[in-house]
């Protein structure tokens, strides 16, 4: 995966710094933080001041996660945050292909004269870092990151904590091996994952079965009123108002997997899930087989991220975004209806 020029390279910049930020997307899934505290966590192990830097909120089911106390989050303690990117000589920007994914934190990576190295899987990365390792075909960055450790590091670094937080990445990008995952290194790369004794299926329960009853009864709800199933587009949607949300004491990370769930009605291939925030509508999409939920995120929801899996937003009311989704399916019934 990296070039031994480059892995030199990188190798150097390591060794010449002091001070080391991973800084990773906002809204944070398993891939997002368990690939940035397992690269801080080898880091430190060379002796380096390593820090992971989060644009937004951490949800509770990666709270357990080790390393977790090298992180910092710049909504909440944006100082902390702020010096940790200032005083870096070293950034290792993780899982994002443009700095509009970090909100409000760009404005310190722009301005950082810190050596910059990017490591991602998504689509048409920006050119925004001194290096851009980007692999679009892996099913995450925790895969990534492994491979990188193994060219990068002297020796075996690897250790039951780094290979923990890899794991979750490589677990939950994969959707539990069952998308971005049908080749046989990243079943290589577990396999040796496994060697440094990870608990594979403590880890399963730590992160899906860690929520709240309030968050079952808002799936419950979910499903029982707000699924909307257009099976002439083989498309089902979910949309959640502020009001409904805050009747369910949503908690950060509630609402993560809902959008996989109308996939278990047979032939449905395309999900979206709209979740109205206060100034805008986040939205989800999700698909099955060859449809380009990407294509349908940054054509018309200034959005991006892979063929199965991105999002976007909108900028109107959560009525007239609901209208406007339905109003573009009969453009995409083709590709729908095709596989
Ligand atoms: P999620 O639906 O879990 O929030 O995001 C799924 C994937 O879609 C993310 O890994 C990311 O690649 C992409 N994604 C989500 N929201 C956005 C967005 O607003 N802009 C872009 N460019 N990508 C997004
Ligand atoms: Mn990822």
């Amino acid at each position: 995966m990296v070039e031994e020029r480059v892995a030199r390279t990188i190798r150097s910049w390591i060794e010449s710094s002091k001070r080391v930020a991973v800084i990773t997307h906002t809204n944070p899934d398993g891939d997002a933080i368990g690939s940035s505290l397992a690269l801080a966590l080898a880091l430190v192990k060379t002796g380096k001041e390593a820090h992971v830097v989060i644009p937004d909120g951490l949800p509770d089911f990666l709270r357990w996660l080790p390393g977790i106390e090298r992180s910092v989050t710049f909504a909440y303690k944006r100082e902390k945050a702020v010096e940790l990117i200032e005083n870096a000589d070293l950034i290792f920007c993780l899982d994002f292909n443009d700095p509009k994914r970090i909100n409000g934190v760009d404005e310190y990576l722009q301005k950082s004269t810190a050596k910059k190295v990017l490591i991602d899987h998504h689509q048409n990365p920006a050119k925004f870092t001194d290096i851009a390792i980007s692999e679009t075909w892996r099913g995450s960055v925790g895969e990534m990151i492994y491979l990188f450790l193994k060219a990068v590091f002297e020796g075996d670094i690897m250790d039951k904590d780094i290979a923990t937080c890899l794991y979750v990445g490589i677990m939950t990008d994969t959707g539990n091996f069952s998308y971005g995952s049908s080749y046989s290194e990243i079943f290589h790369i577990v396999g040796d994952l496994l060697k440094y004794n990870i608990e594979k299926d403590r880890i399963f329960s730590n992160v899906y079965d860690a929520f709240t009853v309030d968050r079952l009864r808002l799936q419950g709800y979910c499903m029982q009123e707000k699924l909307v199933v257009l099976p002439q587009y083989h498309t089902a949607y979910i949309s959640l108002t502020e009001e409904e949300l805050k009747h369910h004491k949503h908690r950060k990370g509630d609402t993560e997997g809902f959008v996989n769930i109308p996939f278990s009605i047979k032939g449905i291939k395309f999900t979206a899930l709209f979740i109205e925030k206060r100034d805008r509508i986040k939205i989800s999409f999700r698909s099955r087989g060859r449809f380009p939920v990407n294509l349908v995120a940054s054509e018309h929801y200034s959005g991006g991220g892979h063929i199965n899996a991105a999002g976007g937003d909108s900028f109107t009311s959560l009525e007239e975004t609901l209208a406007g989704f339905e109003s573009l399916l009969p453009e995409y019934a083709k590709l729908l209806n095709d596989e």
